[in-house]
C-alpha cells in the first residue's frame, strides 16, 4: 500500500517514535532535572489498546516502522505485552527499540521473542563515576544489560553518546575501542536546548565536526553506509567492521529529510523534537471516534509538520524535556 502520509514539505512518514512513558530510572543532566518527578498521571498514559489501535491506524495510512522510546520504556510493566500487540499489526515491518540500558539484563531475551529487533542503547562514558555523575544510575548494570542484550542475539546493538565538552569529549577513542570490541554500532550525538536541561547543557556542547576530526587523526575513516536510515553520517573504520554515526542536528541539521513524528505516552502527537507543533490524540481516541476518523485526524497532524527545527535561532524554544518525547 502507498504512504498516504506525506507533510507540506513532500516529506513521507514512514516512522513513529512511541514514548510509552515518561518516567525513567535515571537522570541523565541534559535530559531530566535531579530529583524530576512531575510524571503524566497513569489515567493519562495511552493503553495498550490504544496505543495498538493508532499504530494500526498508522499502519494502514504507510507507517512501516516503529521505535519504542520513553523515558526509559522498560519501566513499562508488561512492555512486552504490547510488543507482541504491535508486532502482530499488518505493515508493521521493524520494531526497534531505545533504552538505557539498566534493565536489559532481565528483558533481553523476552524482547527479543516478543519482536523487537534491534536496540539502540544510550552510553555517554565507560567510567563508574563519571556514569554516577551524568545518569545518577550505575555503570555496571548497564554494561552487564548490553551483554546479556548480545548474548540473546540483538546485532548490531547500537551505542548513542551524547558528546559534552570538558565531560566525556576525551573518552570518544576509549567509546571507539569499547564498540571495536564488542562488535556493537557507535552514534555520537549533539547535545540539543530541549527543556531547561538540554538547555543548560547546551554550555557542554561541542560540534561533532570536531570531533570527527579528532578521530581522522587516529583511524582511517571511510565513508560508511548502514541500513535502516535514519539522521546518521555513518563512516566506517578502515580494515573493521565498525561503523561511527554523526548525529548533528545542531552543527549540520538534516530536517529536510525528517521521516518520522512522535506519538508521547499521553496521546500527543509531536510533529517536531525542536517545535511545539502538535496534536491531542488522546481526547479523540476516548471520545468514540472511528478507525476512519482516526486516520484522517493523522493525516491532519502530519499537515502541521514544520520545515525544520530552530535550535539555533530560537534556543528557547521547547520547554517539554527530550523524556517526553523519546529523542
Ligand atoms: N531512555 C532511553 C535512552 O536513554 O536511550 C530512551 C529515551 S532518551 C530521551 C533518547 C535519546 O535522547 C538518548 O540517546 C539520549 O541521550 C538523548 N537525549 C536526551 N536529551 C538530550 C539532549 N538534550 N540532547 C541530545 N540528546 C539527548
Ligand atoms: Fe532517562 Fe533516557 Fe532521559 Fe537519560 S536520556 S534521563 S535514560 S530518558
Amino acid at each position: 500500500m502507498s504512504n498516504q502520509l506525506t507533510d507540506p514539505f513532500g516529506r513521507e512518514i514512514e516512522y513513529v517514535r512511541l514514548s510509552v512513558t515518561d518516567r525513567c530510572d535515571l537522570r541523565c543532566h541534559y535530559c531530566m532535572p535531579k530529583g524530576f518527578n512531575d510524571f503524566e498521571e497513569p489515567e493519562d498514559w495511552l493503553s495498550f489498546d490504544e496505543i495498538a489501535r493508532v499504530i494500526r491506524a498508522f499502519g494502514e495510512l504507510g507507517t512501516r516502522r516503529i521505535r519504542l522510546t520513553g523515558g526509559e520504556p522498560l519501566v513499562r510493566k508488561n512492555l512486552t505485552d504490547l510488543i507482541g500487540q504491535l508486532a502482530s499489526l499488518p505493515g508493521i515491518e521493524d520494531l526497534s527499540l531505545s533504552t538505557n540500558a539498566t534493565r536489559l539484563a532481565q528483558h533481553a531475551s523476552a524482547l527479543r521473542r516478543a519482536g523487537i529487533s534491534r536496540i539502540n542503547a544510550s552510553l555517554d562514558t565507560l567510567r563508574a563515576d563519571r556514569f554516577k555523575a551524568i545518569t545518577q544510575g550505575k555503570l555496571e548494570k548497564v554494561i552487564h544489560g548490553l551483554m546479556t542484550a548480545k548474548q540473546a542475539g540483538f546485532a548490531p546493538i547500537k551505542i548513542n553518546m551524547v558528546v559534552m565538552k570538558d565531560i566525556n569529549d576525551d573518552e570518544v577513542e576509549d567509546m571507539v575501542e569499547f564498540c571495536l570490541k564488542h562488535d556493537f554500532t557507535l552514534r555520537f550525538i549533539e547535545t540539543m536546548p530541549v527543556g531547561d536541561t538540554g538547555r543548560a547543557a547546551s554550555d557542554q556542547f561541542i560540534s561533532l565536526q570536531t570531533v570527527q576530526q579528532r578521530l581522522e587523526q587516529r583511524y582511517e575513516l571511510l565513508p560508511g553506509m548502514m541500513p535502516g536510515g535514519g539522521p546518521a553520517r555513518y563512516v566506517q573504520v578502515a580494515g573493521t567492521e565498525l561503523r561511527i554515526g554523526f548525529i548533528t542536528p545542531m552543527s549540520q541539521h538534516f530536517c529536510e529529510t525528517c521521516n518520522r513524528v512522535r506519538l508521547a505516552a499521553d496521546g500527543t502527537l509531536y510533529m517536531c523534537l525542536g517545535q511545539d507543533n502538535k496534536y491531542e490524540l488522546r481526547p479523540l481516541l476516548r471520545s468514540g471516534i472511528s478507525d476512519d476518523e482516526l486516520k484522517q485526524h493523522i493525516i491532519k497532524a502530519v499537515n502541521l509538520k514544520p520545515e525544520r527545527h530552530e535550535f539555533n535561532e530560537k534556543p528557547g524554544q521547547v520547554i517539554r524535556f527530550m523524556s517526553m518525547t523519546g529523542g
